[in-house]
């Protein structure tokens, strides 16, 4: 079931403040938090990637995936790199 965007009310940056401000190069008041399409993120670590908003907002929400550990940055999470510097 689509819904309808009403801007101030149900777009992404009235509806999810926090996640609207990883919106990179697209405007989060233009979007539905329940939209599908991809959509480029950057988190507060400068990490680049790409999912819908419905990811980030639906029942199986995700942060960025190298902040979580789902996905390998070489020189920040990979083995041989900040990690082994902890040790
Ligand atoms: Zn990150």
């Amino acid at each position: 079931m689509a819904k309808k965007l009403i801007p101030g009310t149900n777009d992404l940056a009235t509806t999810h403040p926090e996640i609207a401000k990883q919106a990179d190069g697209w405007d989060p008041t233009t979007v539905i938090a329940s939209s599908k399409k991809r959509r480029s993120w950057k988190c507060e670590k400068e990490h680049s990637w790409k999912v819908g908003c419905y990811n980030r907002t639906g029942p199986n929400r995700k942060s960025c995936p190298v902040c979580s550990n789902q996905q390998i940055l070489a020189g920040y999470n990979d083995p041989m790199g900040s990690a082994a510097q902890q040790r």
